[in-house]
């Protein structure tokens, strides 16, 4: 008899919302996260952005959405194990076997929602840069309240980087906003709020150097794109730098059971099946036609691939009902 019916390897926002559904159809459950804290990429990079494109919410700031999913995995009989990663997966004749650094379970099913996997922000390549950061160079805006009053100078031209700059008006005294292109290439309606915004946008930039002024600031010194020399300085408290991030899923690679394409995705089916009966993929892990990485995306999928495991473990089982019913 497995430990478990399904295991969960992931928590990051479709991680836990399987957890939570699984518990709902009274699944024996473990979710298990290589972090200290559930949440994936809305914990790790953007808890304070405002997230406007989840049902339900007309907007939610990223940490506010996972504590709200907390308190609801927190209404079932759910196994959370953090700080704990999975580094194998092997199938026996009757179940899988889960290696993880803290020891080994077993479970009759697994759906895999490890996300992007482990993820670092792209470094500002400046040579002295690792001298400020923590002190006046982020990679994400982690604390807002570190900004306010504070003159800042955002660096990047994406939807996350005009996101925060945004966000940072709230708080901060003056907020920059440098990209090495004149175009931003975020969503339309981000863009429009920047323009109206009371951002002073520096473009088509590119920061060169960083230097710690007497008063304990930054000099920032940087390139204007396409021209021999032309620099333009600028001092400021703290610099923001959102150039991306890059992805690590390579983990995946090395369990025993094969899952992954060429680019570290799990090709999925509409109910979470993969190539491996008995493991489901879900959530920005997954790949199929016109799939989008969104959180709403890894949500749906979320219950659809926890069916597949209960119809895997009992093929004549009764189908899934509605949370609550109504009688007619
Ligand atoms: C800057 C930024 C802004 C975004 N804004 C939005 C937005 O506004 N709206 C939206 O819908 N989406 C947005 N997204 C995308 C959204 O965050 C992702 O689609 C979502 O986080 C995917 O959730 P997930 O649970 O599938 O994976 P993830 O959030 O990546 O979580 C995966 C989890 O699995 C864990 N893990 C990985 N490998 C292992 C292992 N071997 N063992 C144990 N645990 C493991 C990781 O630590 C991680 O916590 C944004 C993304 C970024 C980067």
């Amino acid at each position: 008899m497995a430990d478990y019916e399904i295991t969960i390897i992931g928590g990051g926002p479709s991680g836990i919302f399987a957890a939570f559904y699984a518990g709902l159809r009274n699944a024996k459950v473990q979710l298990i996260e290589s972090l200290p804290e559930l949440g994936g990429q809305v914990t790790a990079i953007y808890p304070e952005k405002t997230i406007l494109d989840i049902g339900g919410y007309p907007q939610i700031k990223g940490r506010d959405l996972i504590e709200q999913q907390e308190a609801q995995l927190a209404e079932m009989d759910v196994d959370v194990k953090l700080d704990t990663t999975v580094t194998n997966v092997n199938k026996t004749e009757t179940e899988f076997k889960i290696t993880t650094n803290h020891g080994v379970t077993t479970s009759q099913t697994v759906i895999v929602a490890t996300g992007v996997g482990a993820f670092n922000p792209r470094k500002l390549a400046v040579d002295n840069s690792a001298d400020f950061e923590g002190s006046h160079l982020f990679y994400s805006v982690r604390d807002l309240e570190h900004f306010r009053n504070r003159e800042v100078l955002v660096a990047g031209g994406g939807d996350a980087a005009i996101d925060e700059a945004l966000m940072l008006t709230g708080v901060a005294s003056q907020v920059y906003l440098l990209h090495r292109r004149d175009q931003f290439r975020a969503l339309e309606s981000a863009v429009d709020r920047l323009h109206a915004s009371s951002i002073q946008l520096i473009t088509p930039y590119l920061i060169k150097n960083l230097e710690l002024t007497n008063e304990q600031r930054v000099k920032v010194t940087a390139k204007k794109m396409r021209t021999d020399d032309e620099m333009t300085e600028l001092v400021v408290d703290d610099i923001v730098v959102n150039y991306g991030f890059s992805a690590e899923n390579s983990i995946l690679d090395n369990w025993d059971v094969h899952l992954t394409n060429e680019r570290g995705q799990i090709l999925a089916d509409q109910g979470g099946n993969t190539e491996v009966a008995g493991i489901y993929a879900i959530g920005d892990v997954a790949t199929f036609a016109d799939k989008q990485a969104l959180i709403a995306t890894g949500m749906g999928e979320a219950p659809l691939a926890v069916n597949s495991a209960f119809k895997f473990m009992d093929p004549n089982g009764r189908g899934p009902m509605h949370s609550t019913s109504i009688h007619l």
